[in-house]
């Protein structure tokens, strides 16, 4: 195999089911890379009984981004935490302009250089993906409901598979409004920047990982 020489540290942006999970898994697997995922933290905290678990409980049923302070402590110390030569992929992160500044000046200050994959679909394939996924209850994989053969279990830990109560009809179309109107500009900053990559996710999964690979290679 091809040395990867460039630095890995990833984001991964793009719209909701765009399988930025599945190829942050891909990733993963791969070059051994840490996660920071802000969807799985949201639901975390969500289940807390807290102020911050309140928040994020009516910002997930909203289909609404949780509060900016909540989300950027968490990366942050996340990445405080990770040694140096270890390389990280974000998913989900950064999601509106201010999460975009605050990621480009921690990255900075921790002195990492990064890449961003834009993993480019039509909202109506978007849509469709959404309406047609399981998730796994334990270790988060999705799985495409014409995969499963009607089984209702986690092919790699075995738990128990279930549809993410977010991706009904109402919270997607407002997830989709969020997406649309905060983290759109998001594509735009890193663009000026040069730090874009763009990938076309209406492919296959294996299809979108070798464009990855491809990509983060040249
Ligand atoms: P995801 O699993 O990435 O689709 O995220 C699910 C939900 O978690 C989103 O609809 C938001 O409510 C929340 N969330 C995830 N990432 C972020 C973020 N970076 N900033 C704010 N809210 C987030």
């Amino acid at each position: 195999m091809k040395t990867i020489k460039k630095k890995l540290n990833i984001v991964l942006l793009g719209p909701p089911g765009a399988g930025k999970g599945t190829q942050a898994q891909i990733l993963i697997e791969k070059f051994k890379l840490k996660l920071i995922s802000t969807g799985d933290f949201s639901r975390k905290v969500a289940q807390e009984k807290s102020p911050r678990g309140k928040l994020a409980r009516e910002s997930l049923a909203s289909g609404k981004l949780v509060p900016n302070k909540i989300i950027d402590d968490y990366v942050e110390e996340e990445m405080k935490k990770v040694p140096l030569k270890k390389e990280v992929i974000f998913d989900g992160f950064p999601r509106d302009l201010p999460q975009a500044k605050f990621l480009e000046n921690l990255m900075k200050k921790l002195k990492r250089e990064f890449q961003v994959l834009y993993i480019e679909l039509t909202p109506k394939e978007a849509i469709r993906r959404l309406s047609s996924r399981k998730i796994c209850s334990k270790c988060n994989l999705v799985f495409k409901l014409e995969d499963l053969n009607n089984k209702n279990q986690c092919p790699k830990c075995k738990s128990e598979l279930t549809k993410r109560f977010d991706d009904n009809s109402e919270i997607v179309r407002k997830r989709f409004k969020e997406y649309l109107s905060r983290t759109k500009p998001v594509i735009n900053f890193f663009k000026t920047r040069s730090q874009l990559i763009k990938i076309n996710g209406e492919q296959s999964i294996s299809c979108v990982a070798k464009d990855i690979l491809i990509k983060i290679n040249n």
